[in-house]
């Protein structure tokens, strides 16, 4: 790799939905990349063993590359600095660790969690680690790491002065480091923080701009002071400004508000070239003015420095204009038809389709009414129509919010599961099965009848049921702060874990 060729990456972490953010920051990097002839790198930081998974995984580089940001290395095609998945990288995490820890940069911290508990109820929640384990001897934390005690490692964070630090966006900022916490670097459990993990990955593979969003600019001063403990060349750092909803305050955007699953917006309808421009519209304007570009176009022009700070405004309502203009004026009927039949007259998903509806079909043309909900973005129905006898439209609110928390954490979305996932559902509600899913179908049809359920939510996909589940609950008035509170402490007492 050449000194001055430029190396950026996007570094996802696999633990849910493609997120148009993830697609927000692979865009810039990409567009950065291209114009001056450099890599674009994906890489995939999967240390939260938890809450990682491989279709997560999958999911995102299967957005991207409908997206068209295709990667120069990453986990499924390689390259030289790889692998690129950090899991598959722990050895090195560990080595380097081991550097530090000899060094003196940081250390072993044997508190065990009551005791942090108890520092917290003294000294306040939000006060760092009071660093009792700081001067320990090198010989002692050894001897106790040997004799199977457990512990995690944390660094050594200076205790005064000004971190000085420089964000290509925001100029010079400055930070106290009494003001930064001795960050753990190493888990109990050997797997390495986010910080530790991601700076001796961007250095290994040779990164030299990070570009990413604005939620990371307060790790910065910890992730300088590793890269001079290693005593490397920190990356230049360009913090993009976070998207906002469409709403009066603009807040950070969120699920709550805006389908955020770049999966929701390719199956309801949307062109990967429309969602790109749109994208690249978040802060940044080609330099003539015009909102509607091409990927080359922006790569051909984009220039980091012109990126204003002003919170860019996700407005589905502006989406869905652009996408009507590609429509208009970028297809003819011929590409319009080859476009359409990908999308939703393909075999594949015809196929699916077919078996549930066959047996209730008389005529040919009853197949568009039957059909009509698999090819919808949004349905309409009657508000009414979704309340059934008996219940009051407090429990349908409880009820549709706690389903959908429970399919954010299905992690198989298959008619059986889906079967199973409801039985028990039903279940915890004291309901016949009946009874709990005839909400469903009025939500997720527009009809009290429609084809099998489970079968037909599995066609129509997590991402779009999500969705309209929640605009059952909006119809129904919505849920308040102070519901969705009580409603989260009855999902714990039902369900024994977080939404
Ligand atoms: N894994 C981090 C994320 O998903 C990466 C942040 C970064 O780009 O440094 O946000």
């Amino acid at each position: 790799m050449s000194e001055s060729e430029v190396r950026v990456r996007v570094a996802p972490s696999p633990t849910g939905d493609p997120h148009v953010g993830t697609a927000y920051q692979a865009l810039f990097n990409y567009a950065f990349a291209k114009r001056g002839g450099g890599k674009f790198i994906l890489r995939i930081e999967d240390t939260d063993r938890v809450r990682s998974t491989k279709t997560s995984e999958e999911a995102i580089l299967e957005s991207l590359r409908w997206l068209g940001l295709h990667w120069d290395e990453g986990p499924d095609i390689g390259g030289p600095h790889g692998p690129y998945r950090q899991s598959e990288r722990t050895e090195i995490y560990r080595e380097h660790t081991e550097q530090l820890l000899k060094a003196g940069d940081a250390y072993r911290c044997f508190c065990t969690k009551e005791r942090l508990d108890e520092m917290r109820v003294r000294q306040g929640p939000n006060a760092g680690y009071d660093r009792r384990c700081r001067s320990m001897a090198l010989s002692e934390s050894q001897r106790r790491a040997d004799a199977g005690e457990p512990f995690v490692v944390r660094m050594k964070v200076p205790l005064e002065g000004v971190c000085l630090m420089r964000d290509l966006l925001r100029g010079e900022i400055q930070k106290d480091w009494a003001s930064v916490d001795d960050q753990i670097i190493l888990k109990s459990d050997g797997y390495p923080t986010y910080h530790l993990a991601n700076v001796v990955d961007d250095h290994l593979m040779g990164i030299n701009h990070v570009i990413r969003g604005e939620e990371w600019i307060n790790s910065v001063p910890k992730h300088l002071k590793l890269y001079e403990d290693f005593g490397w060349q920190p990356p230049v750092f360009c913090h993009l400004p976070l998207l906002r909803n469409n709403d009066k305050t603009k807040s950070k955007l969120s699920k709550r508000k805006n389908p955020t699953s770049i999966n929701y917006y390719r199956r309801a309808g949307f062109l990967p070239e429309a969602l790109l421009n749109f994208l690249g519209m978040m802060g940044w304007l080609m330099p003539n003015g015009e909102e509607k570009f091409t990927l080359e176009e922006m790569c051909a022009n984009l220039e980091l420095e012109k990126i204003s700070l002003g919170g860019p405004v996700f407005d589905v309502a502006k989406l869905r204009w652009l996408n009507g203009r590609y429509i208009r004026e970028d297809y003819t009927p011929d590409t319009l038809c080859d476009q359409l039949e990908a999308w939703a007259l393909n075999r594949e998903k015809m196929r699916q389709i077919i078996p549930l509806v066959q047996p209730r079909l008389q005529t040919l043309t009853d197949w568009s009414y039957l059909t009509a909900a698999f090819f919808a973005d949004e349905v309409p129905f009657e508000p009414q129509d979704l309340v059934m006898k008996g219940q009051t439209p407090e429990q349908l609110l409880g009820i549709l919010q706690m389903t959908i928390w429970k399919l954010e954490q299905l992690r198989d979305f298959s008619a059986s599961a889906l079967d199973a996932l409801f039985r028990s559902l039903a279940e915890a509600f004291d309901l016949k099965l009946r009874e709990f899913t005839a909400p469903f179908f009025v939500a997720l049809s527009g009809r009290r009848a429609w084809t099998p359920l489970f079968d037909s939510m599995e066609i129509l996909g997590s991402d779009i049921v999500r969705m309209r589940l929640k605009l059952a609950i909006d119809a129904l008035g919505g849920i308040s702060g102070k519901q969705r509170k009580n409603l989260e402490k009855q999902y714990v007492a039902l369900f024994g874990r977080r939404p």
